[in-house]
């Protein structure tokens, strides 16, 4: 067992993820924080061999092996399955991240150049697939009363034309079912939550701005006010890790002392 495994603390120990997207980028770096944190991590992505040498390479720094599960989250037969392989493999499943997502083509920039069709390729994938995944998790979370579901959504939900109109569209869309979903899921215990990434260097956003890693780093930092150093698909990593983690911190104390300043407010100052 590597140094690094036993210098980090095992957060998500006996923890079931399943991680779409997870062959590149945010989800990969997610799969490898996660699975170094003590969970069974299951890849899913439609980028195979991909998402197979990720999975190998992240069960090197693992307690646990991680596995991949091919996956088109558009396709609800797909999502379906992975659920019930993850459920037959561990027993269950505790952590759905729905991270897989596209930008869309460079049409999707301009409202009289915009592909309908382009819309609804991108729709498909970031909404409809960010559906499916919270409905087939909620599927195995809801008879456990518990369970966390992640969505990876984006900052283009807090400002104004920042990117294409297919992909802003698509991420609000996003933003709106984890508002939902946190209102009807919370009654099982069930956490729902969004990390909202500005700019992260991974593939995606290299081929959006047809630029490498270090270009898609100098193009955003002079956008910044602090002029970098810019976020990284580790720090969202983190984020997810803060999120999936979110259980322990759900400790009576506070929410008791809350009740109490409450009464004193209702019943003795009245
Ligand atoms: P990425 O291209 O590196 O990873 C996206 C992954 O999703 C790929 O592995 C891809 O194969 C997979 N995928 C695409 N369509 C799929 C489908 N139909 N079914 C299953 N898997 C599919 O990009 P990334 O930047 O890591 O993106 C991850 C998420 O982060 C996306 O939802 C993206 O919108 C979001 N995000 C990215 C940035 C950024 O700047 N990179 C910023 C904000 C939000």
């Amino acid at each position: 067992m590597s140094s690094v495994l036993q210098s980090v603390s095992r957060r998500l120990a006996g923890k079931v993820a399943l991680i779409t997207g997870g062959a590149s980028g945010i989800g990969a770096a997610t799969a490898r924080l996660f699975a170094q944190n003590g969970a069974k991590v299951v890849i899913a992505d439609v980028q195979s061999s991909l998402g197979d040498s990720v999975a190998k390479e992240a069960s090197s720094n693992s307690q646990h092996p991680v596995s991949f599960v091919s996956c088109d989250v558009t396709k609800e037969s797909d999502v379906e399955s992975a659920v019930d392989a993850v459920v037959s493999a561990h027993g269950k499943l505790d952590i759905m991240y729905s991270n897989a997502g596209v930008t869309g083509d460079s049409s999707g920039h301009q409202i009289l150049t915009v592909d309908a069709e382009e819309l609804r390729r991108v729709l498909d994938i970031n909404v409809v697939g960010g559906f499916l995944c919270a409905k087939h998790a909620a599927r195995v979370m809801i008879p456990e009363k518990k369970g966390t579901i992640l969505f990876t959504a984006s900052v283009v939900t807090d400002t104004f034309g920042l990117f294409a109109h297919t992909y802003t569209a698509s991420k609000h869309g996003q933003v709106g079912l984890v508002k939902n979903l946190c209102v009807e899921l919370g009654q099982y215990g069930i956490r729902v939550n969004a990390v909202s990434p500005a700019a992260v260097p991974t593939p995606m956003a290299m081929k959006a701005l047809g630029l490498d890693r270090k270009g898609v780093q100098e193009f955003y930092a002079q956008k910044s006010a602090l002029k970098g150093p810019l976020l990284d698909e580790k720090d969202i990593a983190e984020a997810a890790l803060y999120l999936a983690d979110g259980e322990r911190r759900l400790r009576p104390g506070p929410l008791i002392l809350l009740l109490l300043l409450l009464f004193y407010y209702y019943y003795l100052l009245e």
